[in-house]
């Protein structure tokens, strides 16, 4: 695959959709993935990339940004309160504010710099103990509280079970932004970003059918 196969495969989802492709950012997910494949992607001219870790991204995109115009970085992996400051100046969006602890960090912090990133609340939508990721039952009152601590919270972002059918759980969370006013859903990566974009997904997380696959070593 490539990045041109992947804007054809979302202008089809849109289409069918009957939804604007505009309304869609591809979020490439470049982490882990030599510099090379990133460069590429990078020459071809898109510039929203996506990370998981705070510590790769600030080895990597400052050089870039160096040499490419325009970046615009996205923070997809759990953040730690004690990386919410480099986490801040490095990223244009963190998806994955998640408890409260970290909103009120997050709020200091942005008073301290002024300014402060677009946020996505992470929702639990399988209710997987182990998953990062506020509790169904209670994203009403969290987006209320990091509303009332003045947070640029945009949207709700989620990662369904590997093994369900993710259709359910992104037609729920784009339930539950819709109630609480949100008009993003950071929602779908490779395996499911069409089913992601027929539950109105605004952005979505493509790294492996973008990139080919990550070689962890
Ligand atoms: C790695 C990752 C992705 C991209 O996964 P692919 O299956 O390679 O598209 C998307 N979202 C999050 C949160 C990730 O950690």
């Amino acid at each position: 695959m490539s990045l041109a196969d992947i804007r054809t495969r979302i202008n089809d989802a849109a289409a069918r959709a009957r939804r604007d492709p505009e309304g869609i950012t591809l979020i490439a997910v470049s982490k882990v993935q030599p510099d090379a494949r990133v460069e590429a992607v990078l020459q071809e001219g898109h510039r929203v990339f996506g990370e998981n870790r705070v510590q790769e991204a600030q080895g990597k995109w400052p050089g870039f940004a160096e040499r490419f115009d325009g970046l615009d970085l996205h923070l997809i992996g759990a953040l730690q309160s004690n990386k919410a400051r480099a986490a801040m100046e490095l990223f244009d969006a963190i998806h994955t504010l998640d408890r409260p602890k970290l909103a009120r960090t997050i709020a200091r912090l942005a008073q301290e710099l002024g300014q402060c990133p677009d946020l996505f609340i992470q929702v639990d939508i399988g209710d997987e103990d182990q998953k990062a990721g506020i509790a169904r039952d209670a994203v009403d009152g969290f987006v209320e509280e990091c509303r009332g601590l003045d947070l640029p919270v945009r949207g709700l972002m989620c990662i369904p079970p590997v093994h369900d059918d993710p259709a359910p759980h992104f037609e729920e969370l784009a339930a539950m932004a819709a109630r609480n006013g949100l008009d993003r859903l950071s929602m779908g990566m490779s395996g499911d970003f069409e089913a992601a974009i027929a539950a109105g997904a605004t952005h979505v997380r493509v790294g492996s059918a973008i990139f080919g696959p990550r070689a962890y070593d």
